[in-house]
């Protein structure tokens, strides 16, 4: 079993020649910036699963549920600055070798630490932005969060009278063709891999590293707990993302 040390200088080792790298990242990264994530023990949809489409769209209680958990969610969204692992992928993309950052995250905090908007591919939508689910009309989040703050129950749209939610997926919902097209697109033509924080466990994001390794493309998973890709990554470290990811880019 290698020390730290020893897996982060073979990590470095790949990525010393790489030129267009892509990451990867789950919830895992944006937990140090104090976003939990969701299936971790302890975390609430262990206790609380989560609301699916059809329900939202089928059953006003169901709707009152996902209203309810969003607004503890829509605090710690809201308030949270990106970490030290956010920062350390915009090192790499100033540097010129990050081709992009496929992410399953919907809290906006790779552009917050400086990756420009056009090379984040976010699968699982945005919760900065208000969507309605029947004309797809988007709208600001912060003034729905202030509408069901101020007491509204079941927010509609002004223009077709839709359900209104987050500009995010919920289970249910379909990966929008144009993101997977996007990040399929970015596997395609990259030279490493990095996934960060994501138990590989949510498809199809879980999909990409697989199409990545049909390339023998270099694979490095950087996750707190073991993923089913540990046996066919390059380098396997389980250690927290904002720890590992400045040491392995100063390293490189
Ligand atoms: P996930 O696949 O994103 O898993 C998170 C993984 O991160 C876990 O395996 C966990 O062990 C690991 N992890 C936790 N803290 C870490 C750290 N500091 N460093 C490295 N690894 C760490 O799945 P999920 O959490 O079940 O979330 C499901 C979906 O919900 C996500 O795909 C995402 O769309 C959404 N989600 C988003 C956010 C966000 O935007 N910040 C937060 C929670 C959930």
């Amino acid at each position: 079993m290698l020390n730290l040390q020893e897996q982060l200088h073979d990590a470095a080792e790949f990525m010393q020649g790489a030129k267009q790298i892509v990451t990867l990242t789950g919830a895992g990264i944006s937990t140090e910036s104090g976003i939990p994530d969701f299936r971790s023990p302890g975390s609430t949809w262990r206790t609380n699963p989560p609301v699916s489409y059809q329900a939202f769209i089928n059953d006003a209680e169901s709707r009152r549920k996902y209203w309810e958990t969003r607004k503890s969610l829509y605090g710690q969204v809201s308030t949270a600055r990106p970490n030290a692992a956010h920062q350390a992928l915009a090192t790499l993309q100033n540097r010129g070798v990050l081709l992009g950052v496929i992410t399953q995250n919907f809290d906006g905090l790779h552009q917050d630490a400086g990756i420009l908007p056009e090379h984040v591919v976010e699968l699982h939508g945005t919760s900065r932005l208000a969507a309605c689910t029947r004309c797809g009309a988007r709208s600001s989040m912060t003034t729905l969060q202030q509408r069901i703050d101020s007491g509204e129950i079941d927010p509609q749209c002004e223009r077709c009278g839709g359900f209104l939610k987050a500009a995010t997926i919920l289970f249910g919902q379909r990966v929008p063709e144009e993101e997977l097209t996007q990040a399929r697109e970015m596997i395609d033509v990259c030279d490493l891999l990095l996934v960060v924080g994501s138990s590989l466990k949510v498809t199809p994001a879980a999909t990409l590293p697989r199409l990545a390794l049909t390339r023998n493309v270099p694979l490095i998973i950087v996750n707190m707990e073991a993923t089913s890709l540990d046996s066919r990554a390059d380098v396997v470290i389980h250690e927290k993302a904002g720890l590992v990811l400045p040491s392995l880019v100063a390293m490189v």
